[in-house]
């Protein structure tokens, strides 16, 4: 299914990206089983976005990029183009100029492979803390900034260690 593309329904990005933000698909798709992570149901970026379009009348996904298990291995996927804001209801307006990166899948009960933090940092994470020139510590968990305390986004099974250690690990400040 196409979805139809209507870039004057986003928020322009106005100002320069501060942030990033990292979520599972708990926040926005957490009761949808295309969005949980098993052995018998396969995640999709593009089964999300149809459910998105078809349920929640929304044109585009609220993340920029999206790290998902394909074939044996992890890709990343742009969802929203960046020079669009993704909002959200329960995230502070200061932390409107921040670029969202989901990890396909549900990870309240499972751990997050090696690989996907590794993919997450070399994909997406150290290009984007190099150019916009801001550093590790402005990479957050939904968790973390959401007015929501209940919020497990992403879920327990994300360790912010790992993701860190990863980044380091694939840092292009360095020499
Ligand atoms: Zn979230």
């Amino acid at each position: 299914m196409q979805i139809p593309y209507k870039p004057t329904f986003l928020p322009k990005a106005i100002k320069k990206f501060r942030y990033i933000i990292i979520h599972d698909f708990t926040c926005q798709f957490g009761s949808l089983d295309k969005a949980r992570v098993d052995q018998k149901t396969k995640v999709t970026t593009q089964g999300t976005r149809v459910y998105n379009w078809l349920f929640k009348n929304e044109f585009e996904l609220p993340y920029h990029f999206i790290c998902e298990q394909l074939q044996g291995d992890y890709e990343t996927i742009l969802a929203r183009p960046f020079c669009y804001f993704c909002e959200y209801d329960d995230i502070p307006e200061q932390y409107l100029p921040s670029i969202h990166i989901a990890i396909a899948g549900n990870y309240n009960f499972i751990n997050i492979k090696q690989r996907a933090y590794q993919q997450l940092a070399y994909r997406s994470i150290s290009s984007i803390l190099r150019w916009f020139q801001f550093g590790s510590p402005q990479v957050l968990l939904h968790r973390e900034i959401s007015t929501n305390k209940d919020l497990k986004c992403p879920g327990d099974g994300f360790k912010k260690d790992k993701m860190l250690s990863a980044i380091k690990q694939y840092s292009l400040m360095k020499k």
